[in-house]
């Protein structure tokens, strides 16, 4: 069980031309072409594709693009709905809903690595 937080997710900000794989490897999440929003196990980067493993075992392999539909339906949290396997916890989902994305504040979500 997780523990349960009380107050409200605060809202945290990143930016929109983050990079998606930094992205993926902080919220965990990954909507799949189907509109299933899965929660992502691990994801392996090998320079600009990335092999991402699903909760439900499912596995994706992505490109690193900002523009890529993927990026568009994380950003847009567009999903029909969480994938049932995964079991995504609420308070993920909730730390989610309260992430917005803006041209010029927030994180990049930089590692120093990519510098
Ligand atoms: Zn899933």
């Amino acid at each position: 069980m997780e523990e349960k937080k009380v107050t409200p997710a605060r809202k945290r900000f990143y930016r929109k031309r983050v990079r998606i794989f930094n992205l993926i490897d902080r919220i965990k999440l990954w909507p799949s072409r189907t509109g299933q929003l899965h929660g992502v196990r691990s994801i392996k980067v090998q320079g600009n594709t990335a092999l991402l493993v699903t909760h439900c075992n499912k596995e994706f392999s992505i490109t690193n693009s900002i523009n890529s539909r993927a990026g568009r339906w994380l950003r847009n949290k567009w999903f029909v709905q969480v994938c049932p396997k995964c079991g995504v916890p609420d308070w993920k989902l909730e730390k989610y809903s309260a992430t917005l994305f803006k041209r010029h504040q927030g994180s990049m979500l930089l590692k120093k690595t990519d510098e």
